[in-house]
């Protein structure tokens, strides 16, 4: 493979694109180290084996297509599924002389069987050729054109370096890398079809509002690029803000009125680029800074920022690792009735020992949240606890529910109910056993999606307690809709009992619960006179140093172990709990 092939290749290195460039019968010339990670392989090995070796179902759709791209010289976009790690990704075939390049684009990890994209454009076309004139006219014209997105009309990544490349465009003039807010979840709800058509109707906007001479190309997936000749980053802001407003106007798709936002990367050649693809990467960067505050934000690079989005996309991929190779932990955190002192719930809470050091929760799970990793690190806690639960009721251990801790974003997730079913089923765990805490923000999103998950929650039996209650802002018409079990009354409240203030909202918050017929625990405990006014106020359940610490799974087995008799009513705890 040479070198201008490699580099071409590298510049697709993003958080979620990977290259490979294959020969002829599929077989590897050039796997990326990313390409590598995505396919469960190792990059050096690959080369010279065929790519149907890695994988295995890929290959009847996957031949065919490069075929044609080599022989026709064409892009063409399949869209497959992943066994070994479960993920979909969405292929782009480009043709480079005899060799073929392959862009991976991580859609997303899970079951879903979802049809192949080529499938569902031809149905597309017709929808799309009635609502937009002018792309369609472009795309129908630029079918074969490996430089052009198949989709949209618009270039593609080639094409857009290539432009550059050819021009010396790229030396002075301001790149803006957009995103779609939560593509994902309008892609997951209302199919690949309808996705695909906000695309279009998307590109149709920005071409719109853009002048002739700004050149707006789709890098993948929900991706945007355009780049400004001869502007600086204040100008471009200006530009980023007017296609942001572009889009105010819902878009009308498929008979439903859609609102969309985009988030928005911005970078000037600030110097120090020899080329455009090494700007793209870092104008990539920046917009995965925008990405993950999301709602529309606009982020600027600034070259200090470069060395702290490095740092953090560098956590973020350890700690991708350690979910991997399962170097997570979970520890779990007793909680008790403060009348009676007996064992009521164990909360589980995800741990990461990381070179010797533990990295706080407050840091790997905000991380997480930012990125979708926290579903996977949600999973996998899931998993393990009812692993972890299943193994001590084998051991006829008495053992209480698990309380597990679920991020706002997988609610919306099309099959999150299905999972936690499965999973559940899978260790033989009885529902009943396991409560999810939920923060306050899930009971306010009016999502559809959202609203149909707690359905299904309940409905299997899963009892769900509100975390942290009394930071966010849940109403009290939301609090009645939404019948919860429990509320977690915050810690910062505890923590201030001794002030007038807070100890009357606890009173007022637990008279609340009560009446909605909720228990209410009170998190971090950490005195035995807060625990005596809790339990005056008619607090049922607390947890807290005091109490317990968050212990590893050995420790609570040995608890356990000492528990005495179930029909006992009461448990005193063996000392060293207290003291751990
Ligand atoms: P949380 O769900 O409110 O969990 C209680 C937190 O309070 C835990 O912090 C626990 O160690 C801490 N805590 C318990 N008793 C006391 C006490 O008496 N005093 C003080 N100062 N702290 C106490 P941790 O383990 O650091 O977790 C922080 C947060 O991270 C959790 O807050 C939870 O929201 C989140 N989290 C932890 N594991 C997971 C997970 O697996 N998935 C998700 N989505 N979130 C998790
Ligand atoms: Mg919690
Ligand atoms: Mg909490």
């Amino acid at each position: 493979v040479s070198d201008s092939v490699v580099k071409l290749v590298k510049s697709f290195e993003t958080t979620r694109e990977a290259a490979l460039v294959v020969g002829e019968n599929g077989v590897l010339q050039y796997v990326s180290d990313k390409a590598a990670q995505f396919l469960a392989c190792d990059a050096a090995e690959s080369i010279g084996v065929s790519l149907w070796d890695i994988a295995e179902d890929w290959q009847e759709c996957l031949e065919l297509a490069l075929e044609e791209t080599l022989v026709q010289q064409g892009s063409r976009k399949l869209e497959l599924y992943f066994e070994p790690t479960e993920s979909w990704f969405e292929l782009t075939l480009t043709p480079r002389g005899d060799v073929g390049i392959i862009v991976l684009t991580h859609l997303k990890d899970n079951t879903d069987s979802r049809g192949i994209r080529e499938q569902v454009q031809s149905k597309l076309k017709v929808q799309v050729h009635q609502q937009t004139s002018s792309v369609e006219v472009l795309r129908l014209g630029r079918q074969h054109d490996s430089l052009h997105d198949l989709l949209t009309g618009l270039y593609n990544r080639f094409g857009l370096i290539d432009i550059l490349e050819k021009t010396h465009l790229w030396q002075n003039g301001t790149f803006l890398l957009l995103d779609v807010d939560h593509f994902h979840r309008l892609n997951d709800s209302l199919g690949p079809a309808f996705g695909d058509a906000l695309l279009v109707t998307l590109s149709e906007r920005f071409f719109h509002t853009l002048r002739p001479d700004d050149l707006t190309a789709r890098l993948g997936g929900d991706e945007f690029a355009v780049f400004l000749r001869s502007a600086n980053q204040e100008e471009a802001r200006f530009v980023a803000e007017r296609l942001q407003r572009s889009l105010e106007q819902p878009f009308f798709i498929q008979g439903s009125d859609v609102a969309i936002t985009v988030s928005v990367g911005i970078l000037g050649n600030l110097g120090g680029y020899e080329t455009p693809q090494d700007m793209l990467r870092d104008a990539d960067l920046c917009l995965d800074y925008a990405k993950r505050i999301g709602n529309s934000s606009i982020s600027v690079f600034d070259p200090a920022l470069r060395e702290e989005l490095l740092a953090r996309l560098a956590l973020e991929q350890a700690l991708k690792e350690a979910v991997v190779n399962n170097e997570l932990e979970v520890y779990y955190q007793p909680i008790f009735d403060l009348r009676s002192d007996k064992l009521v719930g164990l909360e589980a809470l995800s741990r990461w020992h990381r070179q010797g050091g533990a990295v706080s929760p407050a840091t790997f799970i905000a991380l997480a949240e930012e990125s979708r990793l926290i579903l996977d690190i949600d999973k996998w806690v899931l998993e393990r606890a009812c692993q972890q639960l299943s193994h001590w009721e084998r051991q006829g251990l008495v053992t209480a529910p698990l309380n597990i801790n679920v991020s706002a974003s997988h609610f919306a997730e099309l099959t999150m109910a299905k999972h936690f079913e499965s999973t559940l089923q899978s260790y033989g765990v009885s529902a009943k056993n396991i409560h999810l805490e939920l923060t306050e923000t899930v009971l306010m999103d009016e999502g559809v999606q959202t609203q149909q998950t707690l359905q299904d929650l309940q409905h299997l039996g899963i009892n769900l307690h509100i975390d942290d209650f009394g930071t966010g802002y849940a109403s009290l018409n939301y609090l009645q809709r939404f019948c919860a079990h429990g509320l977690k009354i915050d810690r910062s409240f505890i923590a201030d009992l001794k002030n007038p203030k807070s100890f009357e909202l606890i009173r007022a918050i637990i008279a609340m619960a009560h009446a909605l017929n909720m228990k209410v625990v009170a998190e971090g405990i950490e005195t035995s006179w807060q625990k005596e006014q809790l339990e005056d106020l008619g607090c049922d359940y607390g947890q807290g140093y005091l109490l317990s610490k968050p212990l590893p799974a050995k420790t609570i087995e040995t608890m356990l172990q000492h528990l005495p008799d179930p029909k006992a009513s009461s448990v005193t705890l063996p000392a060293f709990l207290v003291l751990n």
